[in-house]
């Protein structure tokens, strides 16, 4: 299985519905556990998830990310019900190659940003629901891990040395992150990264392109210059993209396409308090490009 996509889900589930099972069990990163996720649901049965790297927060949440074959993004599945049990041996996850906790650092660090905007955006409706402070606060712990530990804990996992840092990074990405996205929602960042991986012209991985996403919606905020600049330099100290060349360089066409996505179709979007224009997108881009 390359990939989670509607046939190997289709393919699994038919396999599953001649098994019976009581549940079904996703054991290594994000593509296997969104899989057996998506598997569980169409079977009515609880999915159990038990991560070996630390690329991805899918392993607590009840969102399934489906892609195509040739690995564009399809859609976002929420599914009614998380996996009932998530197991992590931290002792297996520090054994697997760096550039997985630094992929799963990217991701996490959209959790902040995106939990905030989906919060304001909830307080401007005039139904009374609001985002808990506990899932803000967690938002923030993650966001607060990621720049306290995250450059030790990759060079750790470079040398092979299982640190107590490591370990934060582990929870700042399995568990912190995880509890705080699925108890707020995603925004800009995951609203972009979906645009731009359905062109077909981006390179590289979720994490990557969430972590660079984020700073794109960092600066459609207007949030203060320092703060961008904390986390675009945190990001290079840990090896995370913060410029679209480290993607393959998309087409301004592709951009465009991208941004009107991102601001005016993509589920996502609607967590950001202000309407967004694709321009504005467009010009958040263009200022990440020319340097923060
Ligand atoms: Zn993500």
């Amino acid at each position: 299985m390359k990939d989670c996509t509607e046939p190997v889900i289709e393919r699994l589930a038919e396999d599953g519905r001649r098994a019976k099972p009581h549940f079904v069990v996703g054991v290594g990163g994000g593509r296997a556990i969104d899989t057996a996720k998506a598997v569980a649901w169409k079977l009515k049965v609880p999915a159990i998830s038990v991560g070996t790297q630390c690329a991805t927060n899918a392993d607590t949440s009840a969102e399934v990310v489906v892609h195509t074959e040739d690995h564009k993004y399809l859609k976002t599945l929420i599914l009614p019900r998380n996996p009932v049990l998530v197991i992590e041996d931290t002792e297996v996850i520090a054994k697997a190659p760096a550039k997985y906790m630094v992929w799963g650092m990217g991701d996490a660090l959209s959790t902040k940003f995106e939990g905030e905007a989906y919060a304001k955006s909830l307080a401007k409706r005039k139904d009374g629901q609001s985002a808990t402070f506990a899932a803000l606060a967690l938002g923030q712990a993650c966001f607060d891990s990621l720049m306290a530990h995250g450059a030790k804990a990759v060079k750790d996992v470079k040398n092979g040395i299982h640190s107590a840092e490591v370990d934060e990074i582990i929870e700042a990405v399995k568990l912190t992150s995880g509890m705080a996205f699925e108890n707020t929602g995603c925004a800009l960042a995951h609203a972009l990264h979906n645009g731009l991986s359905r062109t077909g012209q981006i390179t590289g991985e979720h994490g990557e392109l969430v972590a660079y996403s984020t700073i794109v919606q960092m600066v459609f905020e207007k949030r203060p210059r320092e703060e961008i600049r904390q986390v675009v330099s945190w990001c290079e100290s840990v090896g995370l993209p913060t410029k679209l060349k480290a993607f393959g360089e998309p087409s301004k066409s592709a951009l465009r396409i991208a941004a009107e996505y991102a601001a005016e179709k993509d589920m996502d979007s609607r967590n950001m308090p202000e309407r967004m224009r694709p321009a504005d997108v467009m010009d958040a881009i263009d200022q990440v490009e020319r340097g923060i």
